[in-house]
Formats: structure tokens, C-alpha cells, sequence
């Protein structure tokens, strides 16, 4: 049911009001002709993490600030006058709310969050559909994680019962994911001693052994779950047998994912379930911007860029650029797919204003 609509139904409602009302890059046809510079803004997540790198790397290929060493002469081939900066933030629902209202440009977010806001349903029932949201990318899978120390004895989703768990900050997809796999396995946060802080600080508390285990949904390998892993004894926790086939089931944008043996140090290889990171915006940034960021993303030293950056990075590819994508693109990205004679499905079509 969810799958069909979400390979067909587009719920069209009217463009949230305002938006982009304070948006720096909204200025951006007259800031071109002036030469001047413009700010884009990239929302990710915690330092912790795996958005801020790669957006870091995403910031760095699309920016080409004025007076900056052309591109055929060994300079970055971004966009002209753009200077994108990465912002750390929540997560997805805090970055699709934040894009929706126009207080960042641009933001990655897991594809099921953006898929949910987007039709007003899962987790965003309760509020109006973000019917702005539009996709520029899809871009590498996030891996669902659960970390336990091995002093906790937790071994499976079940152990988790009574344990002291945190499930991500409010505002974090990790969250939304976290409670969905609780509930997979017949749990609710109330049946465990739930904690909701930040990665940083669960990767801390862990570590210190005031935590037991902690959700964390994020590219591999993840900067704070490498060092954690090098000075405190980890398990990974499998996200598998039936609960795990049923949230295959019941949720299009999981697919099977693992985790290879000694990713992290004396971790074996571990199933788990894995997630979409997209890059996104809203339907009001002007579409010859998102059609030059577009370009400059798939422009061919932004490859060098991605490869060289992150274990992610590489996974990032033109090929894959529409794959999984709950939310329509935006109608400069679409553009240039379409010049480049990608075979785009109606259901990715912006609606038409
Ligand atoms: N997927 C996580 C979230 O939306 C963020 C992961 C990351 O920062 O790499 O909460």
C-alpha cells in the first residue's frame, strides 16, 4: 500500500506560504548580475556523523566564489559567486522542516523523512504536508546502527528491554527509525530507560558507561563509532530475521544493508537495514541555481572531490542520482537530467504551480 503510493501518488497541495521568505539564496539572479557573492546553505547533522563530511565535500565542488581561479585552469568548478557552507543541525525532520520554511537553502535528509513530510504522513500526520520539499539527488545508503557496549550484554533488539538507550534527539531521523524497529520488535520507548542525546554525547556516555546502547542511522564508516570502537569493547546489534522482513515489507525505502567485518575495530560483519540519504531543497529556490548546482555536482572534478573525502563520497554517483527518491525533483535539477536524457518517472515531476 505504502509502496504503491509511493511509486504513484503525488499529493499536490498548495506551496507553503512564504517560504524562502529570508532564504539568501532567493537573491539569486540579481546577486549573479552584480557579481556579487551568494550564500547556500547545506543542512546535515551532528559533527558526529556522516552528512557533515560529505556535505562539506558537496559545499566545496558546487562553490566558486568570485575571484576564484577559473575552472579549466585547475580551480573548483562550482557554481559562479556561490559560496556554500555546511550547517550542523538535528537531523532530517529538523532539515525538512527548516528547508520547507525557507531557513536553509538546501539540506541531505533520509528519503523515508523526506517521503513522510512531504504526503503529511508516518510521523508528519499530525501537521500540513511539506508539499514544497523537492529533490536535487539521492546519494548514498545510511545504515541503521545500534551500538552496545559489550558490558551491557545487549545482543539483539530485544535485550534492549529496561536498558538505557538513547534513540537520537528530537529532530533527528535516527529517532523516527529508532521507534519504528522498537516497535518491529514489540517494544515501545517506554519499555526501555529511553534517552534522546545528541550522537556525540551518546558516543560519551557510552563510552564512559553510563549508556548501554544507542540508535545511530548514518553512512559508513561513521567518525564518532570509529573512535568509540578503538578505545571501548562495541557490538553491533543485527537488524534482522522477521521484524527486519517485515519493515522490508511494510517500508519501501529500507532495503538490506551490512556493516563488512573490521569497519570498526573487532566489529564481524553485521545485517542491518540501510535508508536513502538525499539532497533536497524547497520548489521556490530559482531553477537556473539548482540547475547549476546540479551540474557542478556531477561535474566531472567533483568525482576526484567525493572519492578522495569520504568511504560515502564514492558511493555518490550520477547513475544512482535518482533511485529511491520519494519526493519530486526540483524543477532545475530536472532540467538537467532531462538534458542529459536520464529517463525521469512522472512520479518524479514537480507538480506544476
Ligand atoms: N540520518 C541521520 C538523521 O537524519 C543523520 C546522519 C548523519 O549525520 O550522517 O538523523
Amino acid at each position: 500500500m505504502l509502496r504503491r503510493q509511493f511509486l504513484s501518488g503525488l499529493a499536490l497541495a498548495p506551496l507553503a506560504a512564504g517560504a524562502l521568505g529570508s532564504g539568501l539564496a532567493a537573491g539569486w539572479p540579481a546577486a549573479r548580475a552584480q557579481d556579487s557573492p551568494i550564500f547556500f546553505r547545506i543542512g546535515t547533522g551532528s559533527t558526529a556523523g556522516t552528512y557533515f563530511p560529505v556535505g562539506g565535500l558537496i559545499a566545496s565542488a558546487i562553490s566558486h566564489p568570485p575571484g576564484s581561479r577559473p575552472c579549466d585552469s585547475g580551480g573548483s568548478c562550482g557554481v559562479p559567486g556561490l559560496i556554500a557552507v555546511v550547517q550542523s543541525t538535528e537531523g532530517s525532520v529538523y532539515n525538512v522542516q527548516a528547508v520547507a520554511k525557507g531557513q536553509l537553502e538546501s539540506a541531505l535528509s533520509q528519503a523515508d523523512v523526506a517521503y513522510w513530510a512531504y504526503h503529511g504522513e508516518g510521523p508528519f500526520a499530525e501537521q500540513p504536508p511539506l508539499s514544497n520539499l523537492r529533490a536535487i539527488a539521492n546519494l548514498y545508503p545510511e545504515s541503521v546502527q545500534l551500538v552496545a557496549s559489550v558490558a551491557s550484554g545487549v545482543r539483539s533488539v530485544a535485550d534492549l528491554a529496561d536498558k538505557r538507550v538513547s534513540i537520537d534527539l528530537d529532530g533527528s531521523g535516527t529517532q523516527i527509525d529508532a521507534k519504528l524497529i522498537l516497535k518491529a520488535w514489540g517494544l515501545t520507548p517506554e519499555d526501555l530507560d529511553v534517552r534522546t542525546v545528541s550522537a556525540n554525547e551518546a558516543v560519551e556516555q557510552l563510552r564512559e558507561g553510563e549508556l548501554d546502547a544507542f540508535f545511530y542511522v548514518a553512512g559508513t564508516p561513521t567518525t564518532a563509532i570509529e573512535a568509540l570502537a578503538r578505545d571501548t569493547s562495541i557490538r553491533l546489534v543485527p537488524i534482522d530475521g522477521e521484524p527486519a522482513e517485515r519493515l522490508l515489507e511494510d517500508y519501501p525505502f529500507f532495503a538490506r544493508g551490512f556493516i563488512a567485518a573490521g569497519l570498526y575495530r573487532s566489529v564481524p560483519s553485521t545485517v542491518t537495514l540501510s535508508v536513502g540519504a538525499q539532497w533536497i531543497c524547497s520548489a521556490e529556490i530559482d531553477e537556473a541555481l539548482i540547475y547549476e548546482v546540479t551540474t557542478a555536482l556531477w561535474h566531472e572534478n567533483t568525482r576526484r572531490l567525493l572519492d578522495a573525502g569520504h568511504q560515502k563520497g564514492r558511493l555518490i554517483a550520477y547513475g544512482t542520482a535518482l533511485n529511491s527518491l520519494g519526493i519530486p525533483l526540483h524543477r532545475g535539477a530536472l532540467r538537467y537530467y532531462r538534458e542529459r536524457r536520464v529517463i525521469v518517472p512522472d512520479v518524479l515531476e514537480p507538480p506544476t504551480p
